[in-house]
Protein backbone atom coordinates (compact mmCIF):
# COMPACT_ATOMS: atom_id res chain seq x y z
CA UNK A 1 0.00 0.00 0.00
CA UNK A 2 1.65 3.69 -0.67
CA UNK A 3 1.28 6.71 1.12
CA UNK A 4 -2.24 8.42 0.31
CA UNK A 5 -3.91 4.68 -0.58
CA UNK A 6 -6.87 4.19 1.81
CA UNK A 7 -8.10 0.55 2.57
CA UNK A 8 -11.38 0.15 2.32
CA UNK A 9 -13.13 -2.93 4.03
CA UNK A 10 -16.86 -3.04 3.56
CA UNK A 11 -18.96 -6.30 4.57
CA UNK A 12 -20.44 -8.73 2.90
CA UNK A 13 -23.79 -7.99 1.06
CA UNK A 14 -25.85 -6.79 -2.11
CA UNK A 15 -24.73 -2.94 -1.13
CA UNK A 16 -20.81 -3.37 -1.81
CA UNK A 17 -21.73 -4.56 -5.11
CA UNK A 18 -23.36 -1.76 -5.59
CA UNK A 19 -21.47 0.66 -4.25
CA UNK A 20 -18.00 -0.67 -6.36
CA UNK A 21 -20.39 -0.34 -9.41
CA UNK A 22 -21.06 3.62 -8.59
CA UNK A 23 -17.62 4.04 -7.54
CA UNK A 24 -15.59 2.31 -9.76
CA UNK A 25 -12.54 2.40 -8.16
CA UNK A 26 -9.11 1.45 -9.63
CA UNK A 27 -8.73 -1.70 -7.34
CA UNK A 28 -11.33 -3.76 -5.16
CA UNK A 29 -10.57 -7.21 -4.28
CA UNK A 30 -13.78 -9.16 -3.52
CA UNK A 31 -15.92 -12.09 -3.11
CA UNK A 32 -17.71 -13.46 -5.94
CA UNK A 33 -21.60 -11.67 -5.75
CA UNK A 34 -23.76 -14.15 -3.72
CA UNK A 35 -25.56 -14.62 -0.37
CA UNK A 36 -25.08 -16.68 2.83
CA UNK A 37 -27.18 -18.34 5.55
CA UNK A 38 -25.81 -19.25 8.89
CA UNK A 39 -28.05 -21.71 9.97
CA UNK A 40 -29.35 -22.45 13.60
CA UNK A 41 -26.78 -25.88 13.78
CA UNK A 42 -23.42 -23.02 13.06
CA UNK A 43 -23.28 -24.07 9.24
CA UNK A 44 -22.72 -21.73 6.85
CA UNK A 45 -24.36 -22.55 2.80
CA UNK A 46 -23.03 -19.69 0.27
CA UNK A 47 -25.46 -19.52 -2.92
CA UNK A 48 -25.15 -17.66 -5.87
CA UNK A 49 -27.69 -15.38 -7.02
CA UNK A 50 -27.82 -17.09 -10.28
CA UNK A 51 -28.51 -20.46 -8.59
CA UNK A 52 -30.92 -19.39 -6.54
CA UNK A 53 -32.67 -17.93 -9.64
CA UNK A 54 -32.29 -20.54 -11.69
CA UNK A 55 -34.53 -22.43 -9.16
CA UNK A 56 -37.04 -20.23 -8.11
CA UNK A 57 -39.82 -23.04 -7.18
CA UNK A 58 -42.59 -20.77 -8.42
CA UNK A 59 -45.21 -21.80 -10.91
CA UNK A 60 -44.36 -20.01 -14.37
CA UNK A 61 -40.20 -21.13 -13.41
CA UNK A 62 -41.04 -24.75 -13.12
CA UNK A 63 -43.13 -24.89 -16.40
CA UNK A 64 -40.22 -22.62 -18.20
CA UNK A 65 -37.73 -25.67 -16.76
CA UNK A 66 -40.13 -28.44 -18.34
CA UNK A 67 -40.07 -26.94 -21.16
CA UNK A 68 -37.33 -29.20 -23.78
CA UNK A 69 -34.46 -26.79 -24.64
CA UNK A 70 -34.45 -24.99 -27.69
CA UNK A 71 -32.60 -26.02 -30.77
CA UNK A 72 -29.10 -25.12 -30.59
CA UNK A 73 -29.14 -23.00 -33.20
CA UNK A 74 -31.37 -20.59 -32.60
CA UNK A 75 -30.33 -17.40 -31.03
CA UNK A 76 -31.99 -16.41 -27.15
CA UNK A 77 -33.38 -13.25 -27.47
CA UNK A 78 -32.38 -11.38 -24.40
CA UNK A 79 -34.47 -8.73 -22.56
CA UNK A 80 -32.32 -5.81 -21.10
CA UNK A 81 -32.54 -7.01 -17.42
CA UNK A 82 -31.17 -10.20 -18.94
CA UNK A 83 -27.48 -8.25 -19.73
CA UNK A 84 -27.03 -6.84 -16.54
CA UNK A 85 -25.53 -9.14 -13.53
CA UNK A 86 -28.70 -10.75 -11.43
CA UNK A 87 -28.51 -9.62 -8.26
CA UNK A 88 -30.31 -9.97 -4.88
CA UNK A 89 -32.75 -7.46 -4.11
CA UNK A 90 -34.80 -8.40 -1.10
CA UNK A 91 -35.98 -10.91 0.92
CA UNK A 92 -39.07 -11.34 2.98
CA UNK A 93 -39.81 -14.40 5.22
CA UNK A 94 -42.98 -15.82 4.51
CA UNK A 95 -44.55 -16.82 8.04
CA UNK A 96 -41.95 -19.31 9.64
CA UNK A 97 -40.89 -21.75 6.88
CA UNK A 98 -40.01 -19.73 3.77
CA UNK A 99 -38.45 -16.40 1.99
CA UNK A 100 -39.48 -14.65 -1.14
CA UNK A 101 -36.73 -13.29 -3.06
CA UNK A 102 -36.87 -10.35 -5.52
CA UNK A 103 -34.20 -10.25 -7.98
CA UNK A 104 -32.90 -7.55 -10.07
CA UNK A 105 -34.99 -8.82 -12.54
CA UNK A 106 -37.63 -8.01 -10.87
CA UNK A 107 -38.98 -11.58 -10.24
CA UNK A 108 -40.14 -12.22 -6.81
CA UNK A 109 -42.84 -15.22 -6.92
CA UNK A 110 -41.05 -17.92 -5.58
CA UNK A 111 -41.32 -18.97 -1.87
CA UNK A 112 -37.94 -20.41 -1.04
CA UNK A 113 -38.63 -23.12 1.72
CA UNK A 114 -35.96 -23.37 4.14
CA UNK A 115 -35.78 -27.21 3.31
CA UNK A 116 -35.40 -25.84 -0.24
CA UNK A 117 -32.51 -22.83 0.30
CA UNK A 118 -30.86 -25.70 2.74
CA UNK A 119 -30.92 -28.39 -0.90
CA UNK A 120 -29.67 -25.31 -2.46
CA UNK A 121 -26.57 -24.23 -0.64
CA UNK A 122 -23.11 -25.27 -0.99
CA UNK A 123 -20.86 -25.83 2.06
CA UNK A 124 -17.49 -24.84 2.13
ZN1 LIG B 1 -40.12 -18.10 -10.54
Amino acid sequence: MREGELPVFWACGVTPQLALAAARPEIAMTHSPGCMFVTNDGSLRSYSFRALRDHCPCATCREKRSQPPPPPNLLTVLSPADTRPLTLVEMKPVGHYAYTIRFSDGHDTGIYTFELLWELGRTS
